[in-house]
């Protein structure tokens, strides 16, 4: 690896003011937000839209539009949710695939407790995923929340529905599932398919800033963003998406990385020309 990636998540479905007053939920105040972590560094963003009152939708107007105002103000890669929130049908989270015909897309690799609720992806539904984003030539974040998506992915691999080059989003530290500890870390970047990318996500402030330290020791990408962890330090609130932004960049920088811009992505990833 010898440039970062870093994502900015910077919305969520679950995140909510009440957590963070900063957080941005019109389309408006997300393309800003949007536009001020590319100036900070990040060079994707991951997508998730919003009503008005804050509740999470999957309509691919909101998309469309919220990805028009990301355009007038910069090149960002814009990579959308097909997790959606917790209850949304399977195809109400896939329509944005084919409205909106994204760069990427996230594709959730299996089942998981999320708080007292849980994710459910059936290997039926992965495949209906990964054959819609192949349809339309978008490129998928294979998210693993657990060891076990790791192999469900593989399994996905060997019918002919994925295509690299692959990129994993390595999801710890949801509410009871499986935790961002270092050693469970290297064992599922361990467990990748040779020349994979990937980007690691800890959810929650302590494990957010650990999981930067952890991609860099292991060469994967960083995610930060309000969708992630809405603190800057224990008990203090960050005041922007791009405030998170900067720091991950200090910290590669530091560590002697450069810092991918979002054409450097696209050619890593293979991305089609939209
Ligand atoms: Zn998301």
């Amino acid at each position: 690896m010898d440039k970062m990636v870093i994502t900015c998540a910077v919305c969520g479905a679950e995140t909510m003011r009440k957590d963070n007053p900063n957080l941005p939920i019109t389309p408006k105040e997300i393309a800003q937000s949007t536009y001020e972590a590319y100036k900070a560094g990040a060079s994707i963003v991951h997508l998730h839209v919003r009503k008005n009152d804050g509740t999470p939708t999957q309509d691919p107007e909101i998309f469309k539009e919220t990805i028009g105002l990301i355009r007038e103000k910069c090149n960002i890669v814009v990579e959308i949710t097909t997790g959606g929130a917790v209850g949304m049908t399977d195809e109400e989270r896939l329509l944005v695939v084919s409205k909106v015909k994204p760069e990427m897309a996230s594709l959730d690799c299996g089942t998981i407790n999320f708080a007292d609720e849980y994710i459910i992806n059936t290997l039926p539904t992965m495949r209906n995923f990964a054959k819609e984003m192949n349809k339309y030539n978008v490129r998928p974040t294979l998210e693993c929340f657990d060891l076990s998506h790791i192999y469900c992915a593989e399994k996905l691999i060997k019918e002919g529905l994925l295509t690299p080059p692959y990129h994993y989003g390595l999801v710890l530290n949801v509410p009871n599932g499986l935790k961002y500890e270092v050693d469970i870390l290297n064992m599922m970047v361990s467990k990748l398919p040779k020349d994979a990318y990937w980007t690691v996500m800890g959810i929650g402030g302590r494990a957010s800033l650990a999981s930067h330290y952890g991609a860099i020791a292991l060469g994967g990408f960083i995610r930060v963003g309000f969708e992630d962890n809405v603190n800057y330090s224990k008990g203090v609130l960050a005041e922007s998406n791009a405030q998170l932004v900067e720091r991950a960049v200090k910290i590669s920088k530091d560590a002697g990385l450069e810092i991918a811009q979002p054409d450097d992505v696209r050619k890593m990833l293979n991305i089609r020309n939209v």
